[in-house]
């Protein structure tokens, strides 16, 4: 983060500056924080992603709309955001917890004061005492009283608004967490998520000798479909995509969109038939649908998906199972698209 904000500093971090806005300018990007956040950052070079994102829209000749200007800061820059958001949180803890344990140190002080009062009242009675001062010693007695109540009320209430922060707390935790497992365009998984599932249901399998499978898929010819429609069409295909594996997906499922125009599925359970039939079931649903453009109503024809699938063996780490998924979603590209592969086929074995 640091070396990449060097060279922000001094005259040359002035003309970069400018030069970024310059360029925003030319491409009629509205200069809002966003918007220089992205233009800066594809400026310095540090996302390639987004550096060959934002090429691909200039060299298509597509115009930077408020849609598009939203999605890339979006897609490049949330998860930054929620880094932030999390220090900000756990910062907000530490404090509530010191405010807390002074609270109590006082608390325990006072307690400590009343008692000693408490204790001097019985000595002087134990003594003997004469009616007037009997009737201060309990005037006393009851002030320091009301005033211990009044403190343990007061820290009652503080405890109080202090469980209800943490709670409050605790949920943005939880939907941060959520947020960032989360594709922003889909709603599906993202890699991150997918890679911590397959890991954990992996070590389930293993323990178990539960069946597994992992489906990968990818849109076929799908740049063609951009060059012709658009990247926003392209988009509204990807959601088109990610709904109908959901439905397709038994509840236990991890549903993953893991690259631009990738998906995946870990199917816990499940062996290669089962895991063909539903794949199958996806394939000819996508294949016959009608798409139409959301905008015209244009008929946009047909979209199909290649998919791959590998059974987990017992030997296999995490990475071996993915690339025997990804040689059986490339042997059906090579064998002609619009298919499924599993590595009990023999194409997938040549492939692999
Ligand atoms: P193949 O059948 O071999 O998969 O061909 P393809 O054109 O689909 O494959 P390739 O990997 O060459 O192109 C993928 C394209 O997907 C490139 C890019 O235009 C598009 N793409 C990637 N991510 C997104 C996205 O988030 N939205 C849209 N609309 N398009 C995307
Ligand atoms: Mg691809
Ligand atoms: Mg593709």
């Amino acid at each position: 983060m640091t070396d990449t904000l060097h060279p922000l500093r001094g005259p040359a971090g002035i003309v970069l500056g400018h030069e970024t806005v310059d360029l925003m300018g030319n491409h009629n990007v509205p200069p809002s924080s966003q918007n220089y956040e992205v233009w800066l950052s594809y400026k310095l070079g540090g996302h390639p992603d987004l550096r060959r994102r934002i090429e691909e829209i200039v060299a298509a000749g597509h115009p930077f709309t408020d849609d598009l200007n939203a999605e890339l800061h979006e897609a490049f820059f949330t998860s930054e955001r929620f880094t932030a958001q999390l220090l900000a949180s756990g910062e907000s803890i530490a404090r509530e917890i010191n405010e807390v344990v002074a609270a109590l140190q006082s608390a325990g002080q006072q307690q400590g004061d009343y008692s000693d009062t408490l204790e001097r009242a019985a000595s002087i009675l134990e003594l003997g005492i004469d009616a007037r001062n009997l009737r201060e010693l309990i005037a006393g007695l009851a002030s320091a009283t009301v005033q211990m109540a009044q403190n343990n009320r007061a820290l009652t209430t503080r405890l109080q608004d202090s469980s209800r922060e943490m709670e409050t707390l605790r949920e943005t935790l939880i939907q941060v967490r959520a947020e960032s497992m989360s594709d922003g365009l889909t709603g599906l998984f993202n890699r991150k998520a997918l890679d911590q599932t397959l890991r954990a249901r992996m070590k389930e399998s293993r323990a178990t000798g539960r069946d597994l499978c992992l489906l990968m898929c990818d849109i076929d010819h799908f740049k063609r479909f951009n060059d012709t429609w658009g990247h926003q069409t392209g988009d509204q295909i990807i959601r088109f995509i990610a709904t109908t594996l959901r439905k397709a997906a038994l509840d236990e499922f991890c549903v993953a969109r893991y690259g631009g125009e990738e998906f995946a599925i870990v199917m816990p359970g499940v062996g290669l038939t089962e895991a063909h039939t539903i794949a199958e079931a996806v394939r000819s649903q996508i294949e016959s649908k009608k798409l139409f453009r959301k905008s015209t109503g244009e008929d946009l024809g047909k979209i199909t998906i290649s998919v791959g699938i590998a059974r987990m063996r017992v030997s296999d780490s995490m990475e071996a199972l993915m690339e025997r998924a990804d040689a059986c979603l490339y042997a059906s590209k090579r064998g002609g698209r619009n298919r499924i592969t599993t590595d009990a086929d023999p194409n997938a074995r040549s492939a692999a």
